[in-house]
């Protein structure tokens, strides 16, 4: 996929518009994480140095395209002025490099990808900058529609993404190996049905990993199983056959009667199964079968934690084989990918954040392109390439 990015326009006097996610976790009125806000610092030093002036373009919320100050970003320039180092104006403020431009969805034009709403948008500025790649799944008049009217670039983080997904799926080193966990197979159809044509070894965890186990005639006790989806487990499995994908499932797994923190807990290997109990992780054969697997393997994708990493002790196959691709790809011999609502969280409490190739904040946008769809503002950037080539 081929795009415009922020070298290859002449921004000086320019006003940019640039795209940006500040739809930041609030809890009880304070920010709670700030890995949105931090993420962009490249793209504004770089902007703060090479353009005129920057509007920077958000979401907050479900205002539902009504104006409302329960989902203004009023509170925000104070936080990104003190987390940047610059100055961040807000609204109409015309006495700042930056502004914070009010929540673009009080208007009912942006999620209708309203072309009048993208032409006002495109008429506040020069050149269009898309750094939120987390909007991207969307085309909305601000991801997509404003593309028509501007000239228009990835900004760093977009481009640092795009690159980090592009060497994971699209032109990977071989072999990969997918990791998907959490909770249902019903949630991520089309992202396993992508995914076993394309990857060498997938391995299944979590909730999900009891469907499979269960369409293998394996009994999961009080288990979270989705017996509805087990022809669609089947179906998987087939097309993995046929595209020489291996699906690892867990060997071993860790039991317990009640789900709670630090429950009493078993493990048995399988097919061994008490009736009366439920799999909350995944045992020590089946991490160390992964982990084994892990060091044939050049490119790691992973989605989804291998069992309830929430609670304690059953963060413990997501723990270990976490710090495993940790390891590998600190010594050059991975690279990895990862994404996806729970997963971050997962991965934070596995110590590894830092040490990962690439983690994407991105949630829908991250399963989408898992899934192996087109992101429209994506393909936007790329079609304007197109048009101007
Ligand atoms: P997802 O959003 O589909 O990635 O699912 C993440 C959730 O799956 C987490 O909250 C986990 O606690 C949950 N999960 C993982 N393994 C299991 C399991 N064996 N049984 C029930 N829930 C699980």
């Amino acid at each position: 996929m081929t795009f415009k990015t922020l070298h290859d326009f002449d921004l000086n006097d320019k006003t940019v518009l640039l795209r940006v996610d500040l739809n930041v976790p609030v809890q009880d009125g304070k920010i709670s994480d700030f890995t949105r806000i931090d993420r962009l610092k490249p793209t504004i030093d770089y902007l703060k140095e090479n353009a005129g002036r920057v509007i920077l373009l958000s979401h907050f919320g479900r205002p539902k395209g009504q104006e409302n100050p329960e989902f203004s970003l009023s509170f925000l320039p104070p936080v990104l002025s003190e987390r940047w180092g610059i100055e961040v104006g807000f609204g109409e403020d015309n006495d700042t490099q930056i502004t914070l431009k009010e929540n673009l969805r009080f208007n009912k034009g942006e999620e209708a990808n309203d072309p009048e709403f993208a032409k006002q948008l495109a008429d506040l500025g020069d050149v269009f900058v898309n750094d939120a790649f987390s909007t991207a799944h969307r085309a909305h008049a601000s991801t997509e529609g404003i593309t028509h009217y501007l000239p228009s670039a990835a900004g760093l983080l977009m481009e640092a993404e795009l690159n980090a997904l592009s060497s994971a799926l699209e032109k990977p080193e071989k072999p990969v190996m997918a990791i998907v966990g959490g909770a249902k197979v019903s949630t991520k159809l089309s992202v396993l049905h992508n995914l076993v044509k394309k990857v060498d070894y997938l391995v299944l965890g979590g909730g999900m990993a009891n469907t499979f186990l269960f369409a293998n005639n394996q009994m999961v006790g009080t288990s979270l199983c989705e017996v509805e989806m087990v022809n669609e487990a089947r179906d998987i499995e087939r097309t993995a056959r046929a595209h020489n994908c291996q699906i690892i499932l867990p060997l071993d797994c860790v039991l317990t009667n009640e789900f709670k923190e630090g429950a009493e807990h078993e493990t048995v290997t399988l097919p061994d199964f008490p009736e009366d109990k439920m799999a909350l992780d995944a045992g020590e054969q089946s991490i160390e079968y992964i982990n084994e697997t892990l060091n044939d393997c050049k490119t790691v994708l992973w989605n989804g934690p291998l069992g309830v990493f929430e609670m304690k002790p059953f963060d413990n196959a997501t723990n270990k084989v976490a710090q495993k691709v940790a390891a590998l790809t600190k010594e050059n011999k991975l690279v990895s990918v990862a994404g996806g609502g729970d997963t971050v969280a997962a991965l934070d409490n596995a110590g590894v954040i830092e040490n990962f190739s690439y983690i994407s904040t991105a949630g829908g946008a991250f399963l989408e392109w898992l899934e192996g769809k087109t992101l429209p503002g994506v393909a936007a950037l790329s079609n304007q390439n197109k048009e101007a080539a």
